[in-house]
């Protein structure tokens, strides 16, 4: 069950819509709502942003479980309800210690309350996801005050506030209009409250707050392996107050993106540029990983490496959580052609690659006429790659176009 539909909704797909229904949907909606083509602006950046989103499975993940609150990076625990975020993460009532202690089966909490959650995100790299890492966070909470035992003053000096009778809050009638309103106000006497404390007879540490705030660092242990959208959870590590049970501290990993790798689950695919010498002739490239090493790499001369071509190294991926066995790394080859070629060698070529295809033969009635391969502007570039890949993805399988000879 996802939490909101709303931007599965704006690119008309359903919530368990494939990367590539998602892709698909995105470049036809988009390209109608393109302001290029007289779309309208607003339109075409949520749409983006929705596919930005759901495009990342990470960020899908998140949306998915905590809805567009779950995003915003500064409404960080105030944007999310943190108890519901809490029973989704654990499913259902109980969480995961004392099944079921204070939540009854989905009904109403009973017995004392629990306090809030607070939710933090951490930002963590893929180098750390793949070594393993302790990073200390520190936080500041509200903890029971020490002196007073969190009541506030002296034995007997907490009085009910005559004010509220210990509601906190006041209902006022006022008149508007005609009409009668009523009001539910913070009560004065006592800040809301419901107690009043002599001043003379007040907690001097903690002002009769019954509570003071105190730096707390944890130790959070990123294990090996992690994924972004999984939590760390430090059960009743938020804040304390009286006749209340404290809340969680859930840590959200958040994985930032590599500049080199993309993680696919366990796997990772890099892509990998080598010249046309390289994918003709053989020879050696490395790759740096995640960790101190560097993985050397050689092509046998002989075997030719094809642009676009995907090769795989076992083993060589991410660490799986539980018992850091790894995937694979999956190494996608781009073969950097020259930017001219000196006319002069161009016999060797001829004698190592294979013949030209012959230039079609056509009957008299043909007119032949001699045309021009020119450069096209950015502009006409982005057009033309803009049909491409409409084509491309209508028919689902690759260029519709493809090479007869052979
Ligand atoms: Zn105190
Ligand atoms: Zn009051």
């Amino acid at each position: 069950m996802v939490k909101e539909t709303k931007l599965y909704d704006l690119l008309g797909v359903s919530p368990d819509a494939s990367e590539s229904e998602l892709k698909k949907a995105y470049r036809q909606k988009a390209l109608r709502a393109h302001p290029d083509k007289g779309g309208d602006p607003e339109i075409f950046k949520d749409l983006t942003q929705a596919y930005e989103v759901l495009s990342d499975p990470q960020k899908r993940g998140i949306y998915d479980r905590f809805g567009e609150a779950g995003l915003s990076e500064s409404g960080g625990a105030g944007g999310v309800d943190a108890q519901d975020l809490f029973s989704q993460l654990f499913g259902g009532g109980g969480g995961p210690f004392g099944g079921g202690g204070f939540f009854g089966g989905g009904g109403r909490p009973s017995g004392p309350r629990k306090g809030k959650d607070l939710v933090h995100r951490i930002h963590v790299s893929l180098e750390e996801l793949y070594k393993g890492k302790t990073s200390k966070l520190s936080l500041n909470k509200h903890i029971i005050c020490p002196k007073c035992n969190g009541k506030g003053g002296k034995e007997g000096a907490v009085k009910t506030c005559p004010g509220c009778r210990g509601q906190g809050i006041k209902i006022v009638i006022r008149q508007l209009g005609p009409m009668m309103q009523q009001i539910q106000q913070q009560c004065p006497d006592c800040d809301g409250t419901g107690e009043i404390i002599n001043p003379k007879d007040r907690c001097k540490q903690c002002n009769g707050k019954k509570t003071i705030s105190e730096k707390k660092v944890l130790e959070v242990h990123i294990d090996k392996g992690m994924k972004g959208g999984e939590t760390i959870n430090f059960a009743g590590e938020s804040d304390q107050a009286p006749d209340m049970i404290p809340g969680d501290v859930v840590i959200v990993i958040e994985e930032k993106k590599h500049d080199r790798f993309t993680r696919k689950g366990n796997d990772l695919v890099i892509e990998i540029e080598i010249d046309l010498l390289t994918a003709l002739g053989g020879g050696q490239f490395a790759i740096p990983h995640l960790d101190e090493r560097a993985l050397m790499v050689t092509i046998v001369p002989g075997e030719v490496i094809k642009d676009g071509a995907v090769k795989v190294i076992h083993g060589q991926g991410m660490p799986s959580r539980r018992h850091h066995d790894f995937g694979d790394l999956y190494v996608r080859m781009k073969v950097k052609f020259p930017e001219s070629i000196d006319p002069a060698v161009i016999p060797l070529l001829e004698k190592a690659l294979p013949a030209r295809k012959a230039t079609e033969k056509f009957p008299k009635n043909i007119h032949l006429e001699e045309v021009v391969l020119a450069e096209p502007d950015a502009r006409q570039q982005r057009a033309a790659n803009d049909e491409m890949e409409v084509d491309e993805d209508e028919d689902g399988a690759g260029p519709r176009v493809q090479c007869q000879n052979q």
